[in-house]
């Protein structure tokens, strides 16, 4: 089967990038457009100063992922599905809890954004389990010189601050209960993993913001 752009060489001339590629596969797997129903909201634009520190240089336009609980979903379908709901949110779990090498399991996979530019931390192997954002950029495009350094956080760094998180999720029920038990880091997250709730890491700050509207955050080490 031809790659998208190989199929319709008119809207990308370019020969090397008429094959398929990992992120193009990826791509399409996360698009729940191909469940047959409309989606919105999925991208927005977003106007950055172009430099902080200097307001006199303006803005420029940054287009970032929505989180999918900010998408709006038409209730009817609107065209011919190519794949059922019921399988597209099981590649969406599939994705999210993957080995990407025997022994090598992360935990948090698929849980955490990066406050800097919107993307999906990558899982990424340091001895460890550990994530981060090369917003971006990647193996195939060489990093520009005095480019935003990479966001990197180890998971033990992680895991152990999660049950915090949480009781502020759950509206402090456990502090309203004295004799409940914190939950255990491994509930943390299959909590976080069933209400769908990620969480935003800032490099900057060191914290990690849950994505709810309230809001939630917790400092990490
Ligand atoms: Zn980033």
């Amino acid at each position: 089967m031809p790659s998208p752009s190989a199929a319709d060489p008119g809207r990308n001339p370019h020969p090397t990038n008429q094959r398929w590629i990992l992120t193009t596969v990826r791509t399409i797997l996360a698009n729940p457009r191909y469940t047959g129903h409309q989606v919105w909201n999925r991208q927005r634009t977003d106007h950055d100063l172009i430099d902080p520190a200097n307001t006199s240089l303006g803005h420029r336009d940054v287009m970032r992922w929505n989180a999918p609980t900010d998408w709006i979903i038409s209730t009817t379908p609107a065209h011919t599905a190519l794949v059922s709901e019921a399988d597209f949110v099981t590649v969406q779990h599939t994705r999210a809890a993957r080995q990407t090498a025997p022994g090598r399991t992360y935990t948090l996979a698929g849980l955490l954004r990066c406050a800097m530019c919107g993307r999906r931390m990558d899982s990424h192997w340091t001895h460890r389990p550990a994530y981060r954002c090369r917003h971006g950029h990647s193996s195939a495009t060489p990093p520009l010189p005095h480019r935003t350094p990479n966001a990197y956080i180890r998971e033990d760094q992680v895991l152990p601050r999660l049950p915090a998180l949480i009781i502020r999720l759950t509206d402090h029920a456990a502090e309203l209960n004295e004799t409940a038990a914190p939950p255990t880091p491994a509930a943390a997250v299959e909590y976080l993993r069933a209400e769908s709730i990620s969480m935003i890491f800032d490099p900057t700050t060191r914290t990690l913001t849950a994505d709810t509207p309230q809001g939630e955050r917790i400092a990490i080490d």
